[in-house]
């Protein structure tokens, strides 16, 4: 069979030899025509986003172990951001500062507005720091691997983030570099102990001061009777496109949420809301967002209070579903057109 170029006949430039059409045979009649094959298969659709356990699984065991600042664990974690990322597809930089390294992937959409998704990866000394932040460094890690295999319209960052427990040094030396160099950010998330959930009547707790400043959360949670069986969001008022397609995709795979935007008044009020890297990013006049379990407001075992924050603690199903609602949220928040400032 002879191909004929499409050129040649959108144009009708001659493309010699030119065969005359062949005679088209006469359809055959309804009941005996063959099942027609396509030329071309059809497109597989393309897979849904969601975590995969086991990935998720052996990220967690590779980290869950303690590994404060110049330590080798440390160091082996640093390095384990490096190769996830690259392999996922992103161009890496490793930005030291003072007191540490950060492990930056990057992935150029259409416009260089970017989405940060970060965990920090360092802990406090002589605790493996599962739920913090082991949880939330697999999670980014499942987020670059697949995040960064779709074309989107923004800019991906996923980051790990190091030094946070001293003082959030590292998300503070990003932050203030992206300012310095006047980056467009449309949302930074940061994910910090996101595997510790009960189902217990009474198994949550309330940060100081939220009680007054969210009254209709605080009765959704008492109706659940104070449940620790859901993810938290808390963001500032420009995140809450991304903290709406986060709980919009927790919605739709059954996993509870509450949200908690917070406007200027609550944003300086609560102390317990600056407590992780999204603070960094508020500090440096960027829209941020933490994504948490609320680490000691359920879990005893929060920087090893009350024994070893250690695997035997992460609900796994849990965290498989935080992080197939984060990785789908940032996707739709990635592929968003308007500017969110
Ligand atoms: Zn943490």
């Amino acid at each position: 069979m002879r191909w004929v170029s499409a050129a040649c006949l959108v144009t009708g430039i001659a493309c010699a030899p030119v065969a005359p059409a062949p005679k088209q045979p006469a359809p055959l009649p309804p009941t005996t025509r063959p099942i027609a094959s396509p030329a071309t298969p059809p497109t597989a659709p393309p897979q849904p986003l969601g975590a995969d356990a086991d990935r998720l699984e052996a990220d967690l065991r590779f980290i869950a172990k303690p590994r404060p600042p110049g330590s080798p664990h440390h160091d082996r974690v640093r390095r384990r951001c490096v190769e996830q990322l690259e392999q996922a597809g992103l161009v890496v930089e490793e930005q030291a500062f003072a007191t540490g390294t950060n492990v930056i992937g990057r992935r150029q959409g259409l416009v260089h507005e970017s989405v940060v998704l970060s965990a920090h990866y360092d802990h406090i000394p002589g605790c493996s720091g599962a739920d913090d932040n082991a949880t939330g460094v697999a999670v980014v890690l499942e987020a670059a691997r697949q995040l960064a295999a779709r074309a989107h319209h923004r800019s991906l960052i996923v980051a790990c983030w190091d030094d946070e427990e001293r003082g959030l040094n590292g998300s503070m030396a990003y932050a203030e570099r992206a300012r310095e160099r006047d980056e467009p950010i449309a949302v930074a998330v940061s994910l910090d102990g996101i595997g510790v959930a009960s189902s217990e009547p009474g198994s949550q707790r309330l940060p100081p001061g939220f009680e007054a400043m969210f009254p209709n959360e605080i009765e959704a949670l008492v109706a659940n009777e104070l449940r620790a069986d859901f993810i938290a969001l808390v963001g500032d008022t420009p995140s809450e496109p991304m903290m709406r397609a986060i709980e919009s995709a927790a919605a739709a795979i059954e996993l509870p949420t509450q949200t908690a935007v917070l406007g200027i008044v609550a944003k300086v009020a609560l102390r317990d809301a600056h407590r992780s890297d999204h603070a960094s990013f508020w500090l440096h006049g960027y829209p941020a967002l933490i994504v948490s379990d609320s680490a000691e407001f359920r879990y005893d075992r929060y920087h090893c209070g009350a024994g070893d924050d250690d695997l035997t603690q992460i609900d796994r199903a849990f965290l498989t579903k935080v992080a197939t609602a984060v990785i789908r949220g940032t996707d739709a928040v990635l592929n968003q057109h308007e500017s969110l400032d």
